[in-house]
């Protein structure tokens, strides 16, 4: 079932559906999950339990840094289980997603810290200027020792000697909103915690066209010219087929008819394939998607993995060609669906039924492109190459 949050009304705009495969878009820019919940939640009980045994019969003041502090704060100090005095003070070291490196002076301190126990709460250990600002505070104020909490923290950019007592969770040196933290103002309501979403560098490439007309033989010859991963959906199934496994004993009564294997069976097996390969240039999938159903998963499935179909490029063979091109293929190739005309020519036709309407799919998205399949492997190679160097 969909899980669509009405962010909008936060002024915060959700536009993919699965809970924690969402993307937000605060201003101008797009952020992917990163930091759960639960996660969070884990790393403030253990800040938790470790304040508590060093300051649990202290009467600490917690000097909660605004405004990023605020959910972290209210959650360690309900966890703090002895007496306490809580105050919040501000400043503020960011502009935009780099740390300006500047720290304005602390507002709001109404309370003198002479001689007690206090307990820093910030959201974030950055660069560690704000953290310096606050130390140099607290010794003039002469506080009798301080430590330090911090629901985040990020030693790739922390450049400061001042030793961080409590660390929720350590993050790689990513621009992170959600959970207090925000950009330019929005997504501090956000519950768990999103980073900035790398530009999409990947090529994907939807090898379209009918059975036979050379799909498979030009993409062995793209996936090395441009570095990407092919994925038949055919191979995977007739690989299956081979080794028995359950998902080919499934395949193999629809595939034996020319059939379309059920769309439920095929999304997740392609979903499988992707993952397994999503830090490279990109995919050639040949094959997938053959319908409606499979075009709007895949869709879905790239958007969520911050990515998205380049381009779908059909390579056009009038049909009496293609079904002289299978059987002859049939005659070597060993595949018993190449082998029967009868079959053969179903395959076309559930092509025409099923799956050329997805040209429209690509149409209506300026991703559609046809390639002339007639011809020699060369001269067809050099066709899809120039659309796809067209691309960038
Ligand atoms: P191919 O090698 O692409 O011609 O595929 C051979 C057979 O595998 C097809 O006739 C289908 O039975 C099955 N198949 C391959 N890809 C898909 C897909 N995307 N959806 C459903 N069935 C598929």
């Amino acid at each position: 079932m969909h899980n669509v949050r009405l962010y909008e009304l936060f002024g915060i705009c959700i536009f993919a559906s699965q809970k924690y495969a969402v993307l937000v878009q605060l201003h101008d820019l797009t952020f992917t999950p990163f930091i759960s919940e639960a996660e969070i939640n884990a790393g403030i009980e253990e800040v938790a339990t470790k304040v508590n045994a060093d300051f649990k019969d202290k009467n600490p003041v917690f000097l909660g840094v605004l405004n990023g502090a605020f959910l972290f704060a209210a959650e360690l100090i309900k966890r703090f289980e002895g007496d306490c005095e809580v105050s919040f003070v501000k400043m503020s070291s960011y502009e935009g997603t780099n740390s300006s490196g500047t720290v304005n002076s602390l507002l709001g301190l109404n309370q003198s810290l002479k001689g007690r126990n206090v307990v820093v709460i910030e959201d974030i250990v950055d660069t560690g200027n704000t953290l310096e600002s606050i130390d140099k505070i607290l010794r003039a104020e002469e506080v009798k020792q301080y430590k330090i909490a911090t629901l985040f923290y990020k030693p790739e950019s922390y450049k400061k000697s001042l030793h961080i007592d409590y660390v929720g969770i350590a993050i790689p040196n990513d621009f992170i909103v959600g959970y207090g933290l925000d950009y330019n103002g929005l997504g501090r309501n956000l519950t768990q915690v999103y980073k900035l979403k790398e530009t999409d560098n990947m090529t994907n490439i939807v090898l379209f066209g009918p059975p036979g007309a050379g799909k498979g033989t030009q993409a062995d010859i793209l996936k090395n010219e441009y570095d990407l991963k092919h994925i038949s959906t055919g191979d995977v199934f007739r690989y299956n087929i081979k080794n028995e496994t359950e998902l080919g004993k499934m395949a193999k009564s629809y595939m034996d008819q020319g059939k379309l294997v059920p769309d439920t069976v095929t999304i997740d097996m392609l979903k499988t394939e992707v993952r397994n390969d999503l830090s490279g240039k990109g995919f050639i999938f040949d094959g997938f998607p053959r319908t409606v159903a499979q075009a709007d998963a895949l869709e879905e499935f790239l958007n969520e993995e911050g990515t998205q179909v380049s381009a779908m490029i059909a390579l056009e063979v009038d049909d009496e060609v293609l079904v002289e091109r299978l059987l002859e293929r049939g005659k070597t190739s060993g595949r018993s669906d190449d082998a029967n005309e009868e079959v053969v020519r179903k395959r076309i036709k559930i092509y025409y039924e099923e799956t050329a309407i997805l040209k429209q799919f690509y149409l209506k998205q300026n991703k559609y492109y046809g390639v002339d399949g007639v011809g020699s492997i060369e001269e067809i190679t050099e066709r899809l190459k120039e659309v796809i160097d067209g691309l960038a």
